[in-house]
């Protein structure tokens, strides 16, 4: 993969890029955090994975139009709900994080369905293990005020596509 190429794919939206990774890092989301997931899930798999490929393809998946636009509609999400614009009963709902609520999870889909069936296999195994940067989003989403509730599967999804994404292009 090299930069023409990224350029080139008609599914890539570059001019959202810029405001996607703005968006994820002022909800206190760097991209080398996601990728710090990504190394852990694949490196079993490609030995000689480094950590640089791994934020590489982390940009790879975020360059994506549909990826992009479920980031900006789960943060958007989040925000509107810490804001007290939801009415109820899904204002509690994300608010407090309920646990059946599940639209998350099925938003977050959309990121890992733009690499097939390896994309859902990892992406169970992040929501269960919650990694990294994941289990410091759910333990700040229980603050009094604060809704990370799409953010973190958002975060899951991005590492386990990318994951997926190495897993297509080396293992
Ligand atoms: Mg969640």
């Amino acid at each position: 993969m090299n930069t023409k190429e990224l350029i080139q794919n008609r599914m890539n939206d570059l001019t959202k890029y810029e405001v996607v990774v703005k968006r994820l890092n002022e909800r206190g989301v760097e991209l080398e955090d996601i990728a710090k997931i990504t190394y852990d899930l694949q490196i079993k798999y490609v030995p000689t994975l480094t950590f640089d490929l791994c934020v590489e393809h982390v940009h790879k998946v975020v360059m994506k139009r549909e990826v992009q636009n479920a980031i900006l509609t789960g943060l958007e999400l989040d925000i509107m709900a810490e804001k007290g614009l939801m009415s109820e009963p899904l204002s509690t709902m994300l608010l407090h994080d309920y646990g059946l609520y599940g639209i998350d999870e099925v938003l977050a889909l959309a990121i890992v369905n733009v690499y097939g069936s390896i994309g859902f296999t990892n992406f169970g195994y992040v929501d269960k293990l919650k990694p990294g940067i994941i289990k410091v989003l759910d333990d700040q989403g229980k603050e009094e005020g604060r809704c990370n509730t799409f953010l973190d599967d958002i975060v899951g999804a991005i590492a386990a596509a990318a994951a997926s994404s190495i897993a297509h292009n080396y293992a």
